[in-house]
């Protein structure tokens, strides 16, 4: 479940088919999954958008109040198809039914902490992955705390479409990351990561659409200047090449927003 006592001040959806972008909406209340009528009202979206039953790989930290948002479809509707006895336990991995579900979007909650002053851009260095394959990795691999990173773009190699901004749980609790030890980074960097190796491939449109969002958002929220918006690699002391030596800084610094 989501952490009851951090309440975004804001939630932004990321139209991936059309890359519209949603308007700026506060959230009443709490939006702990337990309190449906606490729920924001559903986002702008024209009623005659395709819709389709879809299987839903859950992935970490995901709630059936998020996922009823990424798919614009009531908690109820995907409560009852999966005959879900407790809504608020669902377990990574577990393989979810969404009836007429809108095409995926991106959900993205902001939170008050001015803890955040840098944004740092990684790649995952490997061709495949999600939220969830990294998750799985980061906890009995490294043996870290679950996912290291505060978001995941992803490359439609691990169930969820291109560009797909995957939230993980270190961002809905608002917790430091563990993806970046140089210059304390992790304490005080927000860690975004797009799945691909860009020292081989290139980064997908898609990802660089969603990347462009992210940090627009980010950055003008916890109000983090451009010079803080990082690579990995670029931050002092850090002694590696992500995210990939084939990352269109030119590119990707131009579409930023003044
Ligand atoms: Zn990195």
């Amino acid at each position: 479940m989501e952490n009851k006592f951090i309440l975004p001040a804001l939630f932004l959806a990321l139209f991936l088919s059309s890359c519209a972008r949603a308007p700026i909406r506060n959230i009443p209340t709490a939006h702990n999954p337990d309190l449906p009528q606490a729920l924001p009202g559903n986002a702008a979206i024209t009623p005659e958008i395709f819709r389709q039953d879809v299987v839903h790989e859950v992935g970490p930290g995901e709630t059936v109040w998020r996922i009823s948002k990424m798919y614009d479809v009531p908690m109820e509707d995907i409560v009852n198809i999966n005959n879900l006895n407790d809504a608020t336990q669902l377990e990574k991995g577990q393989r979810l039914i969404v009836p007429k579900a809108a095409p995926m979007r991106s959900i993205v909650p902001l939170y008050p902490n001015d803890m955040w002053k840098y944004i740092i851009i990684h790649h995952s260095a490997t061709d495949v992955g999600n939220a969830l394959s990294f998750d799985y990795m980061h906890s009995h691999k490294r043996l870290w705390k679950g996912l290291g990173y505060h978001f995941v773009i992803d490359n439609g190699t691990g169930e969820t479409r291109d560009g797909h901004i995957e939230v993980s749980p270190r961002w809905l609790h608002q917790e430091y990351g563990a993806h970046c030890k140089a210059d304390e980074m992790n304490y005080r960097g927000i860690g975004i990561c797009l799945v691909g190796n860009f020292n081989d491939e290139k980064v997908l449109e898609e990802q660089m659409d969603s990347l462009a969002y992210l940090v627009d958002i980010l950055k003008k929220y916890y109000n983090i200047p451009d010079s803080h918006i990082l690579g990995h690699g670029q931050v002092n002391g850090a002694k590696t090449d992500c995210p990939g030596k084939n990352f269109p800084w030119t590119e990707f610094r131009s579409r930023l927003r003044r």
